[in-house]
């Protein structure tokens, strides 16, 4: 009984051994499999569902599903050496996927400007508005000279003509209907402020109106006048120092740029006097628009001869056309 007891005992230990041996070795075999788990995964770099978007590799147009990691927002996450092979250790900002943008333009040769929002904006109307609204939507501590507390009228009624006796205002829209025109048959999409000598909307209103329906660029039509009836010909202004901030400088310096292209054309067309192109803070409807604009004065209604051309519909045909072109050669071109 005691030798079977021995006998038992010494099997229950080799059994114990035997059981702690295979323990051992399946302890083993497990980490083994851990081990090279984890050098796949840190080769392969991320894996499942993340997709890493960096400048150098773009989205190539490729369908992408799921979420996109935005590894800039992530600055332990560099686009070289991928991220954790476990994407849920790794916070994923899901944003939605969607195409890029189209670009400007149009594959339609007959409408090439199919795609672009322009504002097209007669200066004046028949009802001045003499009520005061701010100049521009900046304050003093950015422009003294210039701030929000100036206040100018919402609306006047403009020159007249000296030999035709034709309202400013009046010749404005007669041209910018034209521009209209013009600009819709080459597939752009016009904004008007008016097209009528009754309304009633402030320039304040007029650049907002614009903003909101998201135009790319603003031609603000409008005819000059002087004291010294012998002066004539063609001007522009564009936007000035503004909020003092570099991209407001960026943006003055460009629309300058491009408005002396538009000057240059306006005088080829038309044969008229080319004048200055003006950087100017004082215009309520330059100093509210988000975009590029520029106020052209097509001409002196003060001047006899320039006030005849400037209200015959051929001379208005040549102003709207080398606008079109300005907008097709140079700002689209
Ligand atoms: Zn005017």
């Amino acid at each position: 009984m005691k030798k079977r007891q021995e006998k038992n005992e010494y099997c229950k230990g080799e059994r114990r051994r035997a059981v702690i041996a295979m323990l051992i070795a399946l302890c083993a075999l497990m980490l083994f499999a851990t081990f090279t788990g984890c050098n796949s995964g840190s080769e392969n770099g991320p894996t499942g569902n993340t997709v890493i978007i960096t400048p150098e590799n773009g989205n190539n147009g490729s369908p992408v599903t799921g979420y996109i990691h935005d590894a800039s927002s992530d600055p332990a996450v560099t686009p070289d050496n991928g991220n954790a092979s476990d994407p849920t250790q790794v916070p994923v900002t899901p944003i939605p996927v969607t195409q890029a943008p189209a670009t400007q333009g149009s594959d339609d040769p007959n409408l090439p400007l199919k795609g672009l929002k322009i504002c097209v904006d007669p200066g004046h109307q028949g009802a001045s508005m003499s009520e005061k609204e701010p100049c521009a939507p900046w304050g003093p501590e950015a422009n003294s000279s210039v701030n929000n507390t100036v206040m100018k009228a919402k609306a006047t009624a403009g020159t007249t003509g000296v030999s035709t006796g034709k309202t400013e205002f009046a010749v404005n829209l007669e041209i910018a209907l034209k521009l209209r025109d013009a600009l819709e048959s080459k597939g752009a999409t016009v904004i008007m402020s008016r097209t009528d000598n009754d309304s009633r909307i402030s320039n304040r209103d007029r650049a907002i109106l614009a903003n909101e329906n998201g135009c790319d660029l603003t031609f603000n039509i409008h005819c000059n006048g002087a004291e010294n009836h012998s002066i004539s010909g063609i001007e522009i202004y564009v936007r000035g120092a503004g909020d003092n901030t570099e991209e407001y400088a960026r943006r003055s310096k460009n629309e300058a740029a491009l408005g002396q292209k538009l000057l240059d054309k306006l005088c080829a067309y038309t044969g008229a006097n080319k004048r200055n192109v003006n950087k100017s803070d004082n215009y309520t409807g330059i100093n509210w628009r988000d975009h590029a604009t520029f106020i052209i004065e097509c001409g002196f209604m003060s001047n006899p001869e320039e006030d005849v051309k400037l209200g015959s519909p051929e001379y208005q045909e040549k102003l709207a056309q080398a606008i079109l072109a300005f907008v097709l050669e140079d700002y689209k071109g």
